[in-house]
């Protein structure tokens, strides 16, 4: 028999979110040292910690008809499509070869080429041909926050240029190791060539229209992580799958230790269903989702 408990939390933003920029930023920055001393792994630090939220990228497609402007549900951060594909160290969105791509801030070009020659990746031309832009952005911990757009067919962009919010990067193609054509889109932070340095492009994209999204951990009572449990958040209108990350290179933020992210969710109520290794339900919560805002879930099982 399994106990259950879960400890939830809606994290509320401090800010407008129409006023996200500076703001977010200086917040971020005020919390940095806080975070960084309150990074305990115990619930009692976790509870203590002031958590401002991220979702300050735009998308890098197009917010028309006729682009997937959403990220690809199939294979999102941390996942690994049941053990078929290596660990995902981005998210994808999946359009037809030579859609626009675009800058998701404005900042530097980095690196525009392909990946032949320089290791960005855990192989030589992996990304194909591939952008990375550094952003005058910062983490929660201080650290500069970098987007790395991979796979592309055309650059239209090259090494040190200044580009502004939504700038043309190049156009979606399926260089390097790619499946057919998608963007593969990364955040990282701290050093924009190491790909070990990334996190969830769910906790930094902007949010739809009265959107939020579900971030979480699934820990046993040990407090580690539990990888690749599948997780179902559903209401009337909506059921979206996902697993907690795989192990390996995959990174929770440091502040929110999270090993699970559900975005693109209209506000309201969600069932949160966690289904164990052979697919039994195992956990079940109600959550709300504010338009703007994270829900934060934590769930602890335990034997
Ligand atoms: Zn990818």
């Amino acid at each position: 028999m399994r106990r259950r408990r879960a400890r939830r939390r809606a994290l509320w933003l401090a800010v407008a979110v129409l006023l996200w920029f500076h703001s977010a930023v200086a917040l971020a920055q005020t919390t940095a040292q806080k975070a960084e001393a309150a990074l305990l792994p115990t619930a009692t630090a976790i509870e203590e910690i002031e958590i401002v939220e991220h979702n300050v990228l735009h998308r890098p497609i197009e917010l028309t008809a006729g682009h997937t402007h959403w990220i690809d549900r199939t294979y999102t951060y941390g996942g690994t499509q049941q053990n078929l594909l290596p660990v995902h160290l981005g998210v994808e969105f999946v359009n037809a070869r030579d859609t626009p791509v675009y800058a998701a801030k404005a900042g530097r070009v980095i690196f525009a080429g392909d990946d032949s020659k320089a290791l960005i990746g855990p192989q030589l031309q992996y990304y194909g041909n591939v952008v990375i832009l550094a952003h005058d952005l910062r983490s929660l911990a201080g650290s500069q926050v970098f987007t790395l757009y991979g796979h592309l067919n055309e650059i239209h962009v090259r090494a040190g240029q200044l580009v502004e919010d939504l700038e043309r990067l190049g156009t979606i193609g399926s260089s390097g190791v790619a499946i057919g054509p998608h963007l593969h889109f990364e955040v990282r932070v701290g050093d924009a060539l190491d790909y070990k340095q990334t996190r969830n492009p769910e906790l930094w994209l902007q949010h739809y229209v009265d959107h939020g999204m579900i971030a979480g951990a699934l820990r046993n009572e040990e407090g580690e992580a539990i990888h690749g449990w599948r997780i179902t958040v559903r209401s009337d209108s909506a059921k979206r799958e996902v697993s907690t990350y795989g192990g390996g290179e995959v990174n929770s933020d440091p502040v929110w230790r999270e090993n699970f992210t559900v975005s693109d969710l209209l506000a309201g109520e969600y069932e949160i269903l966690v289904l164990d290794e052979s697919g039994r339900p195992t956990f079940f919560e109600i959550a709300r989702v504010e338009p703007y805002r994270t829900t934060y879930v934590e769930i602890v099982l335990s034997e």
